[in-house]
C-alpha cells in the first residue's frame, strides 16, 4: 500500500494550484504529494478546463508571480485596462481604470484550459505524483490520516487529505459535511463572442431588468460573455439560432463595441451560493468549490480559492508538525475567515442588488453607481475589492 504525506483529491484549478504552492515546502521537508484527477489536462472533457475563461484579479497575478508560473500564464492572459459598470436605461455608471489605480491592469482574463495547462506544466514530478485518470470513490479516517479507495479498488494512505473535487463533491457528502445552500434561481449563460471593433482591454458589467451581463476582453479580440438570466430564459437563449441570439444580446448590451459578429458554443451553469459548514478536520481540508461556490457576477470564486491555497501553504509552513495536524489547519481557517466572509458576502450582496428587478432597487443601484463615479475614494475602494487587494474595510479606512 502506498503512503503519501498529502493527497489532493481533484486536479482542477484549485487542486493543481495547491500542489504547485506546496512544492517548495515538500522539497524542503521530503514530503510526497499525490494529485488524483479523473480527466487528463488538455485531453478530452475536463470540468475545470473547458472553454470557459476566468477573470483573475491583480492579487491572483501577484500570487502566481510568487509561485513562478505567471510568465507562462501571461502568454495568453488578456489585461483588463478598464471596467465599465452601468445600468441599462439609467444614467448611473462608473468607470474603474487601471491607470487611476496605479496598476498595469485591474485583472486578466485567461482561458481555464490554458491556466490549467500552465499549472500542470510547472509541477515537479520528483515531488508531485499524478494519478490520472483516477477517481477517489471512498475515504475513511484512521489514526494516521485517511485511507483512500480509488475507482480501480486500489487503496492508499495519506496524512493530509485535501478535498478539491469541486462544488458537487460526493466525498464531502460521504464524510457527512453539511452544506449551506442558497439557490439564486438564476442560470449563467457562457459563450465567447466577437464584435467588429477592438475591445481595447475594456470589460463591461451591465445590469438589465432581466439580469446582469458581463463581457470580458479575451485574446484574439474575442469577449467572454457571462449572461445571468432566469433558468428558463437562459435555456431559451441557448437554443436560439446564432443570428437571433446575437440580435438579443446586441439589444441588451448596446453598441459600445460596435456590431456583434459571431458567437461560439453556449453553455449553462445553474447558480447557487454553497458553503461547507466544516472546512477542516484532523487530517482533512475542504478547498475550492467544495468549500465555497459563489455567483460568478463579481468574478471572485477562484480568486478567493487561490488566496485560501496561499494561506494553507503558509499555515503548513509555519507548523513543525506533519501535515494534517489540526492546530495548523485551524490556523489556516482562522487566517482566511475574514477574507472568506467578506468575499462571500460581497458577491452575495452584489448579486442580489444587481439581479433584482423593480423600480426602487434599480433607483438605489443607480444612485450607488452615480456615487461611485462622483466619489474617487469610494471608486478606489470598489476597484481594490475587485482586484482582490481589498481588506473589506470601508472606503474611508487607511490601507
Ligand atoms: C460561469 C462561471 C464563471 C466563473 N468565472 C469566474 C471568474 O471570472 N473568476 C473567478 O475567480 N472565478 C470564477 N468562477 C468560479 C471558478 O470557476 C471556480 O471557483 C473554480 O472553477 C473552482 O475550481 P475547483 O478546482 O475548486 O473545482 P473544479 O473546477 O470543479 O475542479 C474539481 C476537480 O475535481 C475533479 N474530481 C471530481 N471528483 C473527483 C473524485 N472523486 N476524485 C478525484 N477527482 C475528482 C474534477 O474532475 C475536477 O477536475 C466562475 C464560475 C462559473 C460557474
Amino acid at each position: 500500500m502506498s503512503r503519501f504525506d498529502i493527497a489532493i483529491i481533484g486536479g482542477g484549478l484549485v487542486g493543481a494550484s495547491l500542489a504547485l504552492a506546496l512544492q517548495p515546502l515538500a522539497r524542503e521537508r521530503g514530503w510526497r504529494i499525490l494529485l488524483i484527477e479523473p480527466f487528463a489536462p488538455g485531453d478530452g472533457y475536463q470540468p475545470s478546463y473547458d472553454a470557459r475563461s476566468s477573470a483573475l484579479s491583480y492579487g491572483t497575478r501577484l500570487i502566481y508571480e510568487h509561485l513562478g508560473v505567471w510568465p507562462a500564464i501571461a502568454r495568453r492572459a488578456e489585461p483588463i485596462r478598464q471596467i465599465h459598470v452601468s445600468d441599462r436605461g439609467r444614467f448611473g455608471a462608473t468607470l474603474l481604470d487601471a491607470a487611476e489605480e496605479g496598476v498595469p491592469a485591474l485583472g486578466y482574463v485567461v482561458e481555464n484550459a490554458w491556466l490549467g495547462q500552465s499549472l500542470w506544466a510547472a509541477l515537479d514530478a520528483d515531488v508531485v505524483t499524478w494519478r490520472c485518470p483516477a477517481e477517489v470513490v471512498a475515504m475513511r479516517a484512521n489514526p494516521e490520516g485517511y485511507r483512500l479507495t480509488l475507482g480501480d479498488d486500489s487503496q492508499l494512505d495519506c496524512s493530509l487529505a485535501v478535498l478539491a473535487d469541486g462544488g458537487r463533491s460526493g466525498l464531502r457528502d460521504q464524510l457527512g459535511i453539511d452544506v449551506r445552500l442558497r439557490e439564486y434561481d438564476q442560470t449563467a449563460l457562457i459563450a465567447n463572442v466577437s464584435f467588429n471593433q477592438p475591445h481595447g482591454g475594456q470589460a463591461f458589467e451591465r445590469f438589465t431588468d432581466e439580469g446582469p451581463l458581463a463581457l470580458l476582453p479575451l485574446a484574439d479580440n474575442r469577449c467572454a460573455l457571462v449572461w445571468t438570466r432566469k433558468p428558463a430564459d437562459a435555456q431559451r437563449l441557448r437554443d436560439l439560432p446564432d443570428a437571433d441570439f446575437l440580435a438579443q444580446l446586441q439589444r441588451s448590451f448596446g453598441y459600445r463595441l460596435g456590431t456583434l459578429l459571431q458567437v461560439g458554443a453556449r453553455s449553462l451553469y445553474p447558480l447557487a451560493l454553497a458553503e461547507a459548514r466544516e472546512q477542516v478536520r484532523s487530517n482533512l481540508v475542504v478547498l475550492g468549490n467544495a468549500a465555497h461556490s459563489l455567483h460568478p457576477i463579481a468574478g471572485q470564486g477562484f480568486n478567493l480559492s487561490l488566496r485560501d491555497v496561499q494561506a494553507l501553504a503558509q499555515a503548513l509552513q509555519a507548523s513543525d508538525s506533519p501535515p494534517g495536524e489540526l492546530r495548523a489547519l485551524r490556523g489556516y481557517v482562522a487566517a482566511q475567515q475574514r477574507d472568506q466572509q467578506w468575499t462571500v458576502g460581497f458577491s452575495d450582496q452584489v448579486t442580489r442588488l444587481f439581479s433584482q428587478p423593480g423600480k426602487w432597487v434599480a433607483h438605489g443601484r443607480n444612485l450607488g453607481l452615480l456615487g461611485l463615479d462622483l466619489l474617487p475614494p469610494a471608486r478606489h475602494w470598489f476597484a481594490r475589492q475587485a482586484m482582490g487587494l481589498g481588506s473589506g474595510a470601508g472606503p474611508g479606512s487607511a490601507r
